[in-house]
């Protein structure tokens, strides 16, 4: 199982994708994660990604595709996908890479929300700073304010999710990142998931249209 979430920023592509990991028991592989790890460990990549991600812009497509190529060969048996490609020159190279392994893209879902269901969710989300679970203090409060349900690790309000880097953000996958719709739907690979609702509905259309794809 090999599939690519794609979609704007808060339409809640990391909660649900940690939950098709689980239901398909494969990998979660999401780029936004690995940078915000390599950012707080202060690493040469993290140094490198961390200006773009403050601004809300996307990190080149050079730094992103080379690490996102390593870590795919960690993960022969399936993955899902967070967070890439988010432009075409990096669909193409994941398509590339991964036909070099002979292990095509399944499916690819677009989880469909409205630009002001965004901005409204993203200024209560709260991510764990120790395994990047989202949580939402108005829509998704966990049980003890402030501290994870999931690892006890202490949650924080990202920087980029202020009002105005989201907005800029949310420009940002209009030009660049829609335009992977076309290029996934040419390929046969494009499901639409309604993104607003209760995460277990979600998760059920999600599980439905990858079944859907790979019957
Ligand atoms: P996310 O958690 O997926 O919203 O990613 C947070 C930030 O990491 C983005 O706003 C970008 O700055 C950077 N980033 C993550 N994935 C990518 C990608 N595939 N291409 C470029 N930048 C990325």
């Amino acid at each position: 199982m090999r599939t690519v979430l794609i979609g704007p920023p808060g339409a809640g592509k990391g909660t649900q994708a940690h939950r098709l990991a689980d239901y398909f028991d494969v990998r979660l592989i999401s780029t936004g994660d690995m940078f915000r790890r390599n950012v707080r460990a202060e690493t040469p990549l993290g140094l490198k990604a961390k200006s773009y991600m403050e601004a809300g812009e996307l990190v080149p497509d050079d730094i992103v595709t080379e690490m996102l190529v390593q870590e795919l060969d960690r993960y022969p048996n399936g993955f899902v996908l967070d967070g890439f490609p988010r432009t075409i020159p990096q669909a193409q190279a994941l398509e590339t890479a991964l036909a070099e392994r002979r292990r095509p893209l399944g499916a690819v879902l677009k989880f469909a929300i409205p630009d002001e269901v965004t901005v409204a969710r993203l200024a209560g989300r709260r991510t764990c700073t120790h395994c990047e679970r989202t949580f939402n203090v108005e829509l998704k409060p966990t049980k003890v304010p402030g501290v994870c349900d999931n690892c006890g690790g202490e949650l924080m309000q990202r920087d980029d999710d202020r009002e105005e880097i989201v907005r800029h953000r949310l420009d940002v996958y209009h030009r660049d990142t829609e335009p992977l719709q076309k290029y996934y739907w040419e390929r046969g690979l494009l499901r639409e998931v309604d993104a607003v609702g209760e995460v277990e509905e979600i998760t059920r259309r999600a599980i439905a249209a990858v079944k859907d794809i790979r019957t």
